[in-house]
């Protein structure tokens, strides 16, 4: 249950990441995106059945995967504003 959504999630950070290739790619950054994602998209669909969540995605549902993508970018957005990585990890580049 915990997985398939971060498999979403994952998949719509790549693409997030390709598209903000100026976005900070430590772990600490990454990690925070995926978490603030998932809640974005766990509150989104608070009143859906979980079975229906899972039917969604495994029709690999348009609306799922663009509401992922939607999360992941304002997760990104925020945690570029407000990254939570210690000091000089921000000038690791990799
Ligand atoms: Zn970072």
């Amino acid at each position: 249950m915990k997985n398939f959504r971060e498999d979403v999630v994952l998949e719509a950070l790549d693409k997030a990441l390709q598209a903000n290739p100026s976005f900070c790619r430590c772990q600490k950054c990454r990690q925070d995106v995926i978490l603030l994602a998932l809640s974005k998209i766990k509150g989104r669909y608070a009143s859906s059945p979980v079975g229906e969540i899972f039917a969604r995605v495994e029709q690999s549902d348009r609306q799922v995967r663009t509401d992922a993508l939607l999360a992941v970018m304002q997760a990104l957005e925020q945690v570029a504003v407000n990254p939570r990585h210690d000091g000089p990890l921000k000038l690791t580049k990799k």
